[in-house]
């Protein structure tokens, strides 16, 4: 039903297109050194550096507590990584005010969350609204528009309540895409979607891509969403260990086993360890 267009296969690190002082103008965000440790030496994240080039689909995968969701909050300027740099559109986070940093999210930033977190107060146009109200625009024909590319463009009046779960993310990536951003978070925007409604949110994220230039990093666990990317990198202990252009599903699917695996073992040496050492048992 759908038809994909694969990507260029540039891989993420690779440059291409003028350099400037900020950093190639090509390039959506770019992560140099970022880490981010917690208290009591907790490292979620060791330094990573990372270029998205514009019009980019990218899967950040990995197992749990891998460190995905602390460098998508980092490069999205939710968290203040401990080292390093964040650059969105050649912009440097780390120079900006709180305020500063909070415009830049909302006018050059989308999200699209597991939850859609559409406000249920709110109809379904508002809610697409919602970031261009917040920056004093109204952009009704923007708003018009967006519904009607995710396919509701009847749907406007309506509730979020009316829409079942597939629509509201649909919606939620109406409202993601509606600023025009440099880039576009997605945090498992399928994790909570039957396969059906998987399949046409990431047809739309694919699309945004190839159609409207648009730059996506989506985190997921789910090979078959990774495969409408055009690369996924893999993280494991907060580390980055591997990268896979154009990413197939069964691929992606043996490297997450591996990764699971390695991660098992990992544990399964401590336990031993401290069994051996504390005297508990494995
Ligand atoms: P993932 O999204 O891949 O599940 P996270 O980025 O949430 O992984 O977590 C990476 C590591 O950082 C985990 O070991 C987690 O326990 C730790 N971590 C995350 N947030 C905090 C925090 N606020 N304080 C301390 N450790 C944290």
């Amino acid at each position: 039903m759908f038809r994909r267009r694969r990507g260029t296969g540039r891989a993420t690190g690779e440059r291409a297109g003028p350099v400037t002082a900020q950093g190639p103008v090509s390039d959506a965000i770019g992560l140099e050194g970022v880490g981010r440790e917690y208290r009591r030496g907790v490292v979620a994240l060791h330094p990573v550096d990372l270029a998205v080039p514009r019009g980019r689909f990218l899967a950040v995968m990995g197992p749990s507590g891998s460190g995905k969701s602390t460098l998508l909050q980092c490069a999205a300027g939710l968290d203040r990584p401990t080292a390093g740099t964040v650059r969105i559109g050649g912009t440097e986070l780390s120079s900006l005010s709180e305020a500063a940093l909070t415009r830049l999210r909302r006018e050059r930033v989308g999200f699209v969350f597991q939850a859609h977190a559409l406000v249920p107060s709110l109809s379904v146009a508002e809610n697409v609204a919602l970031p261009l109200l917040l920056g004093g625009t109204a952009g009704t024909e923007r708003v018009r528009q967006g519904l009607a590319d995710v396919g509701l463009g009847e749907r406007g009046d309506a509730a979020p309540s009316e829409l079942s779960g597939g629509q509201c993310q649909r919606v939620a990536v109406a409202r993601a895409l509606v600023t025009g951003p440099d880039i576009v978070f997605a945090d498992e925007p399928t994790g909570s979607l039957d396969p059906a409604a998987a399949r046409d949110v990431l047809a739309l994220l694919r699309r945004a891509v190839d159609r409207d230039g648009h730059t996506v990093v989506m985190v997921t666990h789910d090979p078959v969403a990774a495969a409408w990317t055009d690369e996924a990198l893999f993280l494991a202990g907060g580390r980055v260990v591997g990268r896979e252009t154009r990413p197939d599903a069964a691929q992606v699917g043996r490297i997450m086993r591996s990764l699971g695996r390695a991660e098992g073992v990992e544990r399964d040496g401590g336990h031993e360890r401290r069994g051996r050492d504390g005297g508990r048992a494995a």
